[in-house]
């Protein structure tokens, strides 16, 4: 079998936890399977990195550069020392060349007073680019061949919108090209996170990346699966930070799994999905520390049971804004400036509610995308597009995910009267077409509470339905 495996920031943590992916790997690797893998950053160290770069710009001083230099090198020099004992001085002296390149960069940013977008793609990709060369060398260390190989060298062609790049379609061929001839004699290590555009510039793929790259990568080799190793067990009814008897369901749809990761479960980077659902390649989602656990298996068509509602999600970082005004009413063209001009400044729109009198549209985006809103929106109502724009903070966004959903009546009742009597206030409903996930916004302080009434109401941490 032919598989890409993606381990994350948790399952690289460590030293110890490095030889419980070799250990996976070597299994595989002696079975006879073709195995390339992806790995992302150890757990914490992208947010190291975007912390302190965002704060250069505006620091009084540059002394946050050397401690946070020191911290990463001496975590990663003492899992290379556990991982891969022989390579310690090879290694480590490839680390410690990267150390110094990034803390040039991150003075020079201090010094320039400006952290671009380029530049910030290239300091957070740092992550990846440590704890790579260690899971390599680990694999060496076992006696199993390994390169170790950067996502745009990898063959990630990606459009140049740098911190939350797209893969392109030559993409694909590029891979192929340098991937799988690889395959028959070794396992490849595969940076996370990173592509390059066609002028070799470097670019991320958004936060949590490197499942994107294992689909992207995982499509461009023909894998025959997917598997991407977690923390926890499989995609759960729920977070299971939110729900503590969350269940981890064994099979899910692709367009179940873009609904719950598009709309927050932070278990899987949004648009992980699409490569793999393009060539149809199963994905698995596993446990690292569980390996045995069957984890959950994602396909074109999940597995059929009698369950309407499957999951629910619930995303805190997001804000509510309110575009009011009759001069909307029946006015064309209002849509799509309003839209126009948040595309343009990227602003990443969720949810969209529009009364039928017109007057008044309602949006979720992004709590970090609002402060760009809500200077775009000002320009419409100079221009006389609207009258007033207004925005809440305190609101949450909850999905109800299930492709069973569609065509099954009934099920928008059931959840309301569920929050109703349970005192909940929703503020704002949303249906897609796929109709695979309604979505509803209420109160920050109701959020946590609306999320267990409904997995309750549909017994989701039963094995089977009602
Ligand atoms: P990795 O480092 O392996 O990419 P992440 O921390 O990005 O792992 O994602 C795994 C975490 O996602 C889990 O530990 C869990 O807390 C969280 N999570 C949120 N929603 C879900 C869900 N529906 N199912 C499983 N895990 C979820
Ligand atoms: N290291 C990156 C991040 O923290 C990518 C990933 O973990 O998938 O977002
Ligand atoms: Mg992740």
């Amino acid at each position: 079998m032919r598989l890409l495996m993606k381990f994350g920031g948790t399952s690289v943590a460590d030293a110890h936890c490095i030889a419980r992916v070799v250990d996976i790997l070597e299994q595989h690797h002696k079975a006879g399977d073709e195995v390339a893998v992806v790995v992302s950053a150890q757990r914490g160290v992208t947010d190291q990195l975007i912390e302190v770069a965002s704060a250069l710009p505006t620091a009084k001083d540059p002394s946050a550069i050397r401690p946070m230099i020191q911290a990463i090198s001496k975590r990663h020099m003492t899992t290379l020392e556990g991982a891969a004992p022989d390579y310690v001085a090879e290694i480590g002296a490839e680390i410690e060349d990267r150390l110094v390149n990034l803390e040039n960069i991150l003075f020079a940013i201090f010094s320039l007073r400006e952290l671009t977008p380029r530049s910030k793609d290239y300091v957070i990709s740092f992550g990846e680019r440590l704890l790579a060369p260690i899971v390599g060398a680990a694999l060496r260390q076992r006696g199993i061949a390994s390169t170790v190989i950067d996502g745009c060298e990898a063959g990630i062609l990606t459009t140049p919108q740098h911190g939350e790049s797209t893969s392109l379609p030559e993409s694909d061929e590029r891979i192929q090209r340098r991937i799988v001839p690889l395959l028959k004699k070794e396992i490849p290590v595969i940076m996370g996170f990173m592509g390059c555009t066609r002028d070799g510039i470097l670019t991320t793929l958004g936060r949590s990346g490197s499942d994107y790259s294992a689909s992207i990568l995982g499509a461009g080799i023909d894998a025959d699966e997917i598997w991407i190793w977690t923390d926890v067990d499989g995609i759960m009814t729920c977070d299971p930070r939110v729900i503590n008897d969350a269940r981890v369901m064994p099979s899910l749809s692709y367009l179940e799994v873009m609904e719950l990761s598009y709309f927050g479960a932070k278990v899987m980077h949004p648009r992980s999905i699409e490569p793999a659902m393009r060539k149809n390649i199963l994905v698995r989602v596993k446990n690292t520390f569980n390996p045995s656990h069957p984890g959950t298996v994602i396909v074109r068509n999940g597995q059929r049971d009698n369950r309407v509602v499957k999951a629910l999600t619930y995303i805190e970082k997001v804000a509510a804004i309110n575009i009011n005004g009759a001069q909307m009413i029946g006015r064309l063209g209002v849509a799509k400036a309003i839209f126009t001009i948040l595309a343009d400044r990227e602003v990443n729109v969720m949810m969209i509610s529009q009364g039928s009198s017109e007057a008044n549209i309602s949006l979720i985006v992004d709590e970090n995308h609002l402060q760009a809103a809500i200077i775009a929106l000002g320009d419409l109502v100079k221009q006389g597009f609207v009258r007033e724009v207004s925005h809440n903070h305190d609101v949450c966004a909850v999905a109800v995910v299930g492709a069973g959903m569609a065509g099954a009546p009934g099920t928008c009742g059931r959840i309301f009267s569920a929050l109703g009597a349970a005192d909940v206030n929703v503020m704002m409903i949303s249906q897609g077409s796929s109709e695979a996930n309604i979505s509803f916004v209420v109160s920050q302080s109701d959020g946590p509470r609306a999320v267990r009434v409904l997995h309750d109401e549909f017994h989701l941490s039963e094995e089977s339905d009602e």
